[in-house]
């Protein structure tokens, strides 16, 4: 074992000569310097353990001592001969041990070996404590890298998050990901901490598609891969040195990023100190914790593609439909015509009479399901027209009633209205009201046997009292108060289990009169459509055998309802433009309709009447404006994002406003 170094600084020959005499030569080399210059220099050059300073030396200032010595060789202990108390102030502070007067062996023996005891304790615990610190600190980044990982959907995000986390956590020199684009081609992502010289960029290339093969050496590889279709990029951190082919001298560490059968890329690091056990553990946590945020950003990319690709196709079927069912109607218009003329104006045998009304039932049919496909697909591409006002329905509920009783009488069914609130006020387009009542008394009709009664009753119910458990999703949304009309048959009934299926698109329950009474299975599904565009309900009860009721729920005219009705269609085009935010801008004085907005999630960002300023340095993604406010400030407001736009594109640099509406609050009576 090497011995301790001691320096000691004295210039009196037979002080020196004892403390040789003192030391214990088998455990320390004891060396000696005479002046204050000499003594610096030993300390710089030999880095000796211990000095012992005799504080009786000539020519030296002892008041400036410790500075010099601590500057020579910091963290030295430090031990003073004194013949007497003596002692100078700025030693007494600084040095660890003295020793006055006469000197023993053992004391000299004792107190080096002790501080040298205590001073090795020192650094152990030092050294602990800074590996602690630096456990702690790559715990916190692990966090919150897992924490940012979570957050994310995206994958170069992510793989850019990963990146960070590990140089944050182990500083490589050099590290590289390939990982493949949205259309699948290869990327290779440099980060390094010095500039690369283009053969190394060349070798990067190469050694990629190298290891990713032999990944798949015995398997088909997720992607094709080579050098040429690689696409490179690199984001050095300084430029102040460069590195080359000696990169590979460096330790390295490589692992895929996978997880399970899914293959996201492969990472290798570089680092010119070489790798921990404890470096190699984290570079694995921080692969897998990737991993799976990786999985759902694939498979949310998927659906995202599977969801474009069947918006694009229902966009077509709603086209489809509405073309064909246009192409229809324009030739049933004149076939209609003609056979109106043929009766009018033509005295026809007996013998014909059936064989018209045949055509006529008919003509009317096909132009009912016209109708109903035309419908759908208005609704359907969100271009049904309303024409929303407060009004009661009481006299549509008569005006229904006296209309089909005639229809009701060739099955001698008897159709008896009940409207217990009279005069309730709901906010609907009257018209299509009329609409679902004449559908649901129609259904009643077709499906109830002869000799019955039908009954179409009106009440208002709050929300709370609407219990259907099949229909819990439907009742659950409402809130506040409804006029209920429920429209009750004696017939055929519908099993439990088909109860949810009858408000689906062309669904037909099969039962005994279902051949019999046709139809498309449209006329609920546009009802629950139309009901939904009104902020109702509609939902059913049914017993085979014994009859069914079908009851649909208009919210009560309050100011609140009359707005959310009248803005339904422009709030859900928000919503469903706007995949992040939507701003609204709202005026001080509406409250009202800000707590509104706020209910249905949509206020990203507020702003009073005049008060949006350029300064707020905000980077929201704004895609859409509600205005609430007068019609200047909205113009004004526009126009400033607008400028801000064009003008300062870091400020808002996703900025893209899709629409911009004025809403205002002036809605019902
Ligand atoms: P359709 O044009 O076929 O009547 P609907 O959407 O109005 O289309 O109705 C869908 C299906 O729901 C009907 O075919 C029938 O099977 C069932 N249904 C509707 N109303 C009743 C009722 N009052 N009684 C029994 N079954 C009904």
């Amino acid at each position: 074992m090497a011995k301790t170094k001691i320096l000691l600084l004295s210039d009196n020959n037979d002080k020196i000569k004892n403390v040789d005499e003192l030391i214990n030569k088998n455990a320390y080399e004891l060396y000696f310097e005479k002046d204050e210059e000499d003594c610096l220099k030993f300390l710089k050059d030999m880095a000796p353990e211990v000095i012992i300073i005799d504080i009786d030396i000539s020519n030296t200032d002892l008041r400036f001592l410790p500075k010099k010595i601590t500057s020579a060789r910091d963290g030295i202990i430090a031990i003073v001969l004194s013949k007497d108390d003596n002692i100078p102030q700025e030693i007494l502070r600084w040095a660890d041990a003295f020793l006055v007067g006469d000197v023993s062996s053992k004391m000299l023996t004792a107190t080096i070996n002790s501080n040298l005891r205590n001073k090795l304790s020192y650094n152990l615990l030092a050294e602990t404590n800074k590996n602690n610190t630096k456990s702690l600190y790559t715990l916190k980044v692990l966090y919150n890298i897992s924490s940012e990982f979570a957050a994310t959907l995206e994958k170069d995000k992510l793989i850019e998050l990963m990146m960070e986390g590990i140089n944050r956590s182990l500083d490589f020199d050099l590290c590289y990901v390939l990982s493949f684009n949205n259309d699948n081609k290869p990327v290779l992502i440099v980060h390094s901490k010095y500039t690369l010289s283009d053969e190394l960029c060349a070798s990067l290339k190469d050694h990629a598609c190298i290891n990713y093969n032999n990944l798949f050496k015995n398997k088909k590889a997720p992607y094709e891969i080579n050098v040429e279709n690689i696409i490179f990029e690199k984001h050095i951190k300084s430029d102040i040195d460069c590195h080359t082919f000696s990169i590979y001298r460096y330790d390295n560490m490589f692992s895929q990023i996978s997880s399970g059968e899914n293959f996201f890329g492969l990472v290798e690091i570089y680092k010119e100190n070489g790798f921990t056990s404890t470096d190699v553990e984290i570079f694995r946590t921080i692969i897998q914790q990737v991993s799976m945020p990786l999985k759902n950003a694939f498979l949310y990319q998927e659906i995202n593609e599977t969801n474009k690709k069947l918006k694009k196709l229902e966009k077509i079927k709603s086209e489809f439909i509405s073309i064909v069912s246009h192409e229809l109607r324009t030739p049933l218009t004149v076939i209609k015509g003609m056979v109106d003329n043929i009766k009018r104006f033509f005295t026809l045998p007996e013998k014909m009479h059936p064989a018209i009304d045949t055509i006529s039932r008919n003509i009317k049919r096909l132009s009912g399901i016209i109708n109903d496909l035309l419908d759908i697909s208005k609704i359907e591409a969100g271009k049904m027209d309303y024409k929303f006002a407060v009004t009661t329905i009481d006299d549509t509920i008569k005006a229904v009633q006296s209309t089909l009783q005639g229809l009701a009488n060739d099955k001698n069914i008897k159709i008896i209205t009940d409207i217990q609130d009279v005069g309730v006020k709901v906010f609907a387009d009257i018209d299509r009201v009329d609409q679902i009542l004449v559908n649901l008394v129609n259904n009643a009709i077709k499906f109830t046997p002869n000799d019955r009664t039908i009954t179409i009753s009106a009440y208002v119910k709050d929300a709370s009292e609407l219990h259907n458990e099949i229909f819990e999703d439907v009742l659950d949304v409402l809130s506040g108060k409804y006029l209920v009309v429920c429209v009750h048959d004696e017939g055929v009934g519908i099993a439990k289990e088909n109860l949810k299926h009858v408000f689906d698109r062309f669904e037909q329950i099969e039962n005994s009169l279902t051949r019999e009474a046709g139809g498309t299975g449209l006329g609920l599904s546009i009802a629950r459509q139309l009901l939904e565009a009104h902020n109702g309900a509609i939902w059913c009860d049914s017993e085979l055998e014994k009859g069914s009721d079908f009851y649909f729920a208009l919210p009560v005219s309050t100011d609140k309802s009359n707005f959310l009705i009248a803005n339904k269609q422009r709030i859900n085009q928000a919503k469903v433009h706007n995949d992040k935010f939507a701003t609204i801008v709202v005026s001080a004085e509406n409250e009202i309709i800000e707590n509104l907005l706020n209910e249905e999630n949509l206020i990203h960002k507020k702003y009073l009447n005049n008060s949006y300023k350029e300064t707020d340095g905000s980077t929201t993604t704004l895609t859409m404006a509600i205005l609430d406010a007068d019609r200047n400030f909205a113009k004004l407001f526009k126009q400033k994002i607008d400028d801000t736009m064009v003008n300062n594109k870091t400020r808002y640099p996703k900025c893209d406003i899709m629409y911009s509406y004025t809403i205002y609050p002036e809605v019902g009576n």
